[in-house]
């Protein structure tokens, strides 16, 4: 195979993209083909933005554009508390809270075996180097598997290092119904439960 193909080189593209399987690579692929000139252009133009504007913050691994970032630089934010997130989106989503004025650290995934990452693979290091002045650190990792053994990993690495560590209460809904709630969860906020 030397001849080239664009729309075959354009669905290997957007198979590599994650939650992209080969049908809806397919159907993206030729979305694009039948769209307007100015619309391809625009989003292939914004992909190339992302990469020439924006870098990862090096203390605290979020997107920004500039080095560090204003997260790290605010004077305002708490600089004795880190919530450590798994992805630098994940930032977005507490900050959207409006309850947390610390600062944060994207690990950038999670430890998992089976996908051969290790914790040498995670900004785990630059974790702990941040340490000094920090009283807590909060682990924002997501409620699976994978969130857990790095939370449970990153506790046993920071609890010696005299940090308090905390992890993200597990609850119920809000407007859920404990008849319908899995029983993991409940469990969870069983054992997560605070007094009154
Ligand atoms: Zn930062």
């Amino acid at each position: 195979m030397t001849t080239h193909d664009p729309l075959a080189r354009l669905i290997g593209e957007l198979q590599r993209l994650p939650g992209i399987g080969p049908k809806t690579a397919t159907r993206l692929a030729h979305h694009l083909l039948k769209a307007k000139e100015e619309a391809a252009r625009g989003l292939a133009e914004a992909i190339v933005e992302v990469k020439r504007t924006l870098t990862h913050c090096t203390t605290c691994n979020s997107i920004t554009a500039v080095d560090p970032c204003a997260t790290c630089t605010d004077p305002q934010r708490d600089r004795s508390r880190i919530c450590v997130v798994e992805e630098p989106f994940n930032i977005q989503a507490i900050e959207r809270t409006g309850e947390f004025h610390g600062l944060y650290h994207a690990l950038g995934g999670t430890l998992s075996p089976q996908r051969g990452v290790g914790p040498d693979q995670l900004a785990i290091d630059g974790l702990i180097e941040r340490l000094e002045g920090v009283e807590e650190v909060i682990l924002a990792t997501n409620p699976n598997v994978e969130g857990e053994a790095t939370a449970l990993f990153l506790a046993r690495v920071l609890r010696p290092r005299g940090v308090k560590v905390s992890r993200l209460a597990f609850g119920l809904p809000i407007g859920g119904d404990i008849e319908y709630i899995d029983e993991v969860t409940l469990a969870r906020s069983l054992s997560g439960r605070r007094s009154l």
